[in-house]
């Protein structure tokens, strides 16, 4: 019975070392920006829009057809502008996390007026040189 575990143990070992390369392979596909490969698609609906109002200048097409299928054609590409917006606007509102943690910690930290080194904020005397850090100043 131990040639079915080694077949397992096999198998799993096989798969695990798989999975890096596959999992790469969709990000490859997808794109690594995920804004980037929804412009991608919605450029690719506004490509089949052309074509169709190429069909219907030929006349390969029904008006009603036409109408129809532009429609669908504009739904999934409003759906496409839709999805795009929220990315956009969860990246912009994680940079603006960032900057609000970066001023953060500007915030907590002040110079000292005598030789301009970062001290802490709300220290009596600056760590560096060891001058009265007046905070009575601050607090008007
Ligand atoms: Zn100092």
């Amino acid at each position: 019975m131990t040639w079915i575990i080694g077949i397992i143990l096999g198998v799993i070992a096989v798969t695990v070392a798989a999975l890096p390369f596959l999992r790469k392979r969709g990000v490859g596909a997808e794109g690594s920006d995920p804004v980037r490969g929804l412009q991608e698609r919605r450029q690719a609906i506004y490509q089949e829009i052309q074509l169709l109002q190429a069909d219907m200048t030929v006349g390969q097409v029904s008006e009603q057809e036409y109408h129809d299928r532009l429609q669908a054609h504009r739904m999934a590409a409003a759906l496409l502008v839709r999805e795009e917006q929220r990315l956009v606007d969860l990246q912009q509102g994680l940079e603006e996390e960032v900057l609000a943690v970066r001023g953060k910690t500007k915030q907590d930290v002040t110079a000292c007026p005598n030789c301009s080194r970062a001290a802490p904020r709300g220290a009596i005397q600056c760590p560096a040189c060891g001058a009265a850090l007046v905070e009575a100043a601050s607090r008007g």
